[in-house]
C-alpha cells in the first residue's frame, strides 16, 4: 500500500553472479548451495540462484523454506542453522539436507523421520575455532556412533562455519583439518564421506588462489552472490556485480542547519552522546526512513557527495551540500546496503520489496 521505503532486488544480476561463483566452484569440483536468508527466503532470488547454477537452496529459517516452497521453487533445501527441537517435525517432513551438532537432536530427527516415511540426509558442524555451532573435533566418534544407530538419518559430511561469531577466517589449515574430522566422522558411522562443506562467501579466496584443500567439495554462498562483497574477508569481489540490490528513500524534508547542534548535548534516542565537528550551516535532506527499516550504519548513498549525519527511528538525515543538487519532497535518494542493512530491510514489516 505505502510505497516507500523500497527495497529492490535485480534478479539478473542474482543469476549473473551465482553463474559467476558456480562456474569457478565447478572448476575445482565444489558445489555451491545459493543462500537466500539475506533476503528472506525470496522466492524469486532462490529461483535466479538455482538458474545461475546452484545446486540447492540454502536457508537459516524454516519460515523462508516454507515460503519458497509455497512459491514453487524446487529446491532442494538446506536448512543452515541447526534445528530447534520444537521445529524438527517441520523439518523431517519439509527439509533435505539439515546442519546439525546434537545427537540429541539427531536422535529425535531419526524417530521424526521414521514416522514420516522419509529420509532425512545431516551434515554435521564442526567448530574450527570460530565458536557458534559445532561439534568439538574429538567429539567425532561419538557422533559418528549415534549417527550409526539411526535408521533414517543419513550421514552426508561434515561442515563448518568462519567469520559468523568471532570473525575467524577460513584456511588452507582448518579446512584440511576439517577434512580429517570428516573422514574420522565417516569411519565411526561407517559410511562414505560425501560432503565436506567447506564455509560460505569468505572461502571463495581459497578457490580462486587455488588453494582450497582437497576433500572440501561444497560451499554455501550468500553474500558474494547477492552483494558481490565479502565481509569477512573485508574486500569487494572483483569478478562480481556489486547492483543486485538497492534501497530507496523518499526525501521528507531539504533545510540548511548548522552542523553543530544547539544547546546541551545528552545522549540520543538510542542512548548514545553523539560528537559533531563544527563545519558550518550545510544543506541537509531528511528521508523517511529509520532503523525501524533498516540499519543505517550499513548504507552507502549512491548519489556522489551526499553522505548520512545520523538516524533515528523513523528518520535518516543525510548532508548534501557536496552533490550540488537542490532537493524537494518527493525526490527519491537511493543506497546501497551492505549484508546486515539489506537484512534488516527485508526483515522490516515496513520495507516494500520490488523484484526487478
Ligand atoms: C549465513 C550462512 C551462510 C552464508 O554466508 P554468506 O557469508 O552470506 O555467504 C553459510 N552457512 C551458514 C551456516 C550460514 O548461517
Amino acid at each position: 500500500m505505502f510505497e516507500y521505503p523500497k527495497l529492490l532486488v535485480d534478479t539478473g544480476v542474482i543469476r549473473s553472479n551465482a553463474m559467476k561463483v558456480t562456474g569457478l566452484c565447478a572448476q575445482k569440483g565444489v558445489s555451491l548451495w545459493g543462500v537466500t536468508k539475506g533476503l528472506s527466503g525470496c522466492p524469486e532470488v532462490a529461483k535466479a540462484m538455482l538458474e545461475g547454477g546452484c545446486k540447492g537452496i540454502a536457508d537459516s529459517r524454516c519460515a523462508n523454506i516454507l515460503r519458497m516452497k509455497k512459491a514453487g521453487v524446487k529446491g532442494p533445501f538446506m536448512l543452515l542453522r541447526i534445528p530447534m527441537l520444537s521445529e524438527l517435525p517441520f523439518v523431517a517432513e519439509n527439509i533435505d539436507v539439515v546442519l546439525v551438532s546434537m545427537t540429541e537432536t539427531v536422535e529425535a530427527l531419526d524417530a521424526l523421520s521414521q514416522n514420516a516415511g522419509k529420509r532425512s540426509q545431516v551434515i554435521v558442524m564442526v567448530d574450527m575455532g570460530d565458536l557458534r555451532e559445532g561439534i568439538w573435533p574429538d567429539e567425532a566418534e561419538h557422533m559418528g556412533e549415534c549417527l550409526k544407530k539411526c535408521e533414517a538419518v543419513d550421514f552426508l559430511g561434515v561442515g563448518s562455519n568462519f567469520g559468523c561469531l568471532s570473525g575467524v577466517l577460513p584456511t588452507e589449515k582448518n579446512l584440511s583439518a576439517l577434512v580429517d574430522v570428516g573422514k574420522k566422522l565417516a569411519d565411526a558411522a561407517g559410511t562414505d564421506l560425501a560432503v565436506v562443506s567447506g564455509g560460505a562467501t569468505s572461502s571463495l579466496y581459497l578457490l580462486e588462489e587455488g588453494r582450497m584443500p582437497v576433500g572440501v567439495n561444497q560451499l554455501r554462498v550468500g553474500e558474494a552472490i547477492l552483494l558481490g562483497t565479502d565481509v569477512t574477508g573485508k574486500r569487494e569481489i572483483p569478478y562480481l556485480d556489486k547492483n543486485a540490490v538497492e534501497i530507496r528513500a523518499e526525501v521528507v524534508e531539504y533545510r540548511r542547519k548548522p552542523t553543530k547542534p544547539i544547546g546541551e548535548i545528552g545522549a540520543d534516542a538510542f542512548g548514545k552522546v553523539p560528537v559533531f565537528e563544527d563545519r558550518g550551516e550545510r544543506l541537509r535532506v531528511i528521508v523517511a526512513m529509520g532503523r525501524q527499516d533498516v540499519m543505517p550504519e550499513g548504507l552507502r548513498p549512491l548519489l556522489e557527495g551526499a553522505s548520512i549525519i545520523g538516524a533515528s527511528s523513523d528518520h535518516l538525515t543525510i548532508d548534501v551540500e557536496d552533490t550540488g543538487k537542490s532537493f524537494r519532497p518527493g525526490d527519491i535518494l537511493a543506497f546501497a546496503p551492505d549484508y546486515g542493512a539489506m537484512l534488516a530491510a527485508a526483515t522490516s514489516g515496513y520495507v516494500n520489496v520490488r523484484i526487478l
